[in-house]
This record gives structure tokens, sequence and C-alpha cells, in this order.
């Protein structure tokens, strides 16, 4: 079983309400199960919703507007689910406030990016599980 961020596999979670689906990511469903979770969703956030960004460690909207207990339950729940399907691997998607693993954006909302995770990215790794991303997965 693989934990998946949903978005990937053409669910509509996304923050802009968009459908962008992976291939790539979703042609793994031949060979595995794959476990979509969208830790947003979870947390309780609606779809759609107004982009956010992590800045000294809160999960905020440019306006300023904080989220981060919602990021935070989203998290957990999401461990939840991976630890009940038994994933030890997430390919999750990339530069997201949630999702993003080693490279997310560095709260300026101008596209820049800083050498950081996802909230729910550092729980699923602190506790044992192998996240990658849909741009550095082993195909
Ligand atoms: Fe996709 Fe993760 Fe954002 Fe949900 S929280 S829309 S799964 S990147």
């Amino acid at each position: 079983n693989i934990l998946v961020s949903a978005c990937l596999l053409g669910i509509g979670c996304r923050y802009d309400g968009k459908i962008k689906k992976n291939d790539a990511v979703c042609a793994l469903a031949q060979k595995h199960t794959l476990i979509p979770v969208c830790p947003e969703q979870l947390g309780g956030r609606p779809t759609p919703r107004k982009p956010v960004e992590i800045k000294n460690g809160n999960v905020t909207e440019e306006c300023g507007n904080c989220h981060t207990s919602e990021f935070e339950k989203g998290a957990e729940e999401t461990l939840k689910i991976a630890q009940i399907t038994g994933c030890t691997l997430a390919i999750l998607k990339s530069r997201s406030p949630s999702c993003g693993y080693g490279e997310i954006y560095d709260g300026s909302f101008s596209k820049k990016t800083v050498s950081g995770n996802g909230i729910a990215a550092a729980l699923l790794s602190e506790n044992g599980i192998k996240v990658k991303n849909e741009e550095n997965f082993d195909k």
C-alpha cells in the first residue's frame, strides 16, 4: 500500500478546486494499492480555499489568517490512515504546505521556495514513513 496525495490521483481537493492528475503516479495503481489522502480536507479545510504558506512555523493566508491547528489535525489524521493501512511509503504533492517534502513555498506568496517540509509530510517522516513526491519517486 502506498499513501498518495489525493490531488495527484485526480481528486478535486486542491485549494483552487482544479483537477490536476499525475499520470505517472496514477500508473502505480497497476502494481500497488494506492491510498488517497488530502491532509487539508482531513483537517477541516473547505474546497476551494484560500492558498496558504508556512512562515515562522505557522500556516497562514496572505492576509495573515492562521490555519496551523487545522493543518496539524489533518496531519494527525493522515498519519492514522497511513498506519491503519500499513503504508511505509508516501508519494505526496511537491511544495505544498501540507504535502511538500524537502522544499516548500517560503511564505512570501511569490512562488519562491525554501528548504522545509509541509506539516503532514513532516509528521509522516517523523513516524518512519518514507516520503517522496511526484517529481522524485522511483517509477
Ligand atoms: Fe493535494 Fe496535499 Fe493539498 Fe490535499 S493537502 S490538495 S493532497 S497537496
